[in-house]
């Protein structure tokens, strides 16, 4: 926990001395309107759904595509869909509320997955059971809805965290594509944040204070994934610009969806 303070610090220092100030809503557009032209994310009449966790990722990039939906050459229709875990005292008015300002249609997909996971299966880890059973259940909610996409909200540091977990733990160049069909589901899940850092996201979040909620969920989601920014965390103190440094090299590796349009 005490981590997460001092990153979020760090990462906010960082951002105020690049910009001097809070990312603006322009260049929150500019870096979404970028990454879809690059990797021909949006076509013309795709249907389009995000999913609301109540993290300042997702209502960021929510609040990013209704945005653009507005001007966007293409004519795109969105859904926000959160997935109700089952926990108890889950309040989702505030993220209804938050969409119908967006002019964003909003659906919640009621589960039982807390229960499945923490007093059925009894998971030791169960954050790998929770975002597999989570993302099903939010795929087969668009699919009902008539979505042809759905998009994540995958930023620059995810990015970077994915290589690096890749490289670290499986011995393998590799991170996740800006777009990936999803074989099984039959629909492409697309990731229109991955230009903009965490910290930028965060100060967009904060400034313009959305909704973002606790999440109730008992674990405490301590993975991997921490590791690997634990790691360039201490690497930044040498090298400053190493995360700028491993995404440009991701755009110039030949990785699997890394080719821009
Ligand atoms: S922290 Fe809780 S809600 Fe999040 S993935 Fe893990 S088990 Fe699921």
């Amino acid at each position: 926990m005490e981590y997460a303070v001092t990153h979020a610090y760090k990462d906010h220092m960082e951002l105020i001395k690049r910009n001097g100030q809070h990312m603006k809503s322009q260049k929150l557009l500019s870096y979404t309107r970028r990454a879809i032209d690059d990797y021909n994310m949006i076509e013309e009449g795709d249907t389009i759904a995000v999913g609301i966790s109540g993290g300042k990722d997702s209502l960021t990039l929510l609040y990013a595509l209704a945005k653009l939906q507005k001007f966007y050459p293409k004519s795109f229709s969105l859904y926000a869909i959160t997935v109700d875990l089952g926990f108890k005292d889950f309040d989702t008015s505030g993220l209804e509320r938050y969409c119908n300002r967006l002019e964003v249609p909003y659906f919640v997909e009621h589960t039982q997955i807390g229960e499945i996971v923490f007093d059925h299966r009894k998971e030791p880890n169960p954050c790998s059971l929770c975002s597999r059973m989570r993302k099903g259940a939010f795929n087969q909610a668009a699919i009902r809805l008539g979505c042809n996409k759905i998009a994540y909200a995958h930023h620059k540091d995810d990015v970077v965290d994915s290589f690096l977990m890749s490289l670290l733990y499986e011995g393998r160049v590799h991170t996740f594509s800006p777009v990936t069909f999803l074989e099984k589901s039959q629909i492409t899940l697309i990731r229109p944040l991955i230009y903009a850092y965490e910290g930028e996201v965060r100060s967009f979040a904060l400034k313009n204070e959305l909704p973002v909620c606790k999440n109730p969920c008992p674990a405490d989601g301590v993975t991997k994934r921490q590791e690997s920014k634990d790691i360039i965390d201490q690497l930044r103190a040498t090298v400053p610009e190493i995360k700028e440094r491993i995404f440009s090299a991701i755009e110039g590796a030949d990785i699997d969806g890394w080719t821009r349009h």
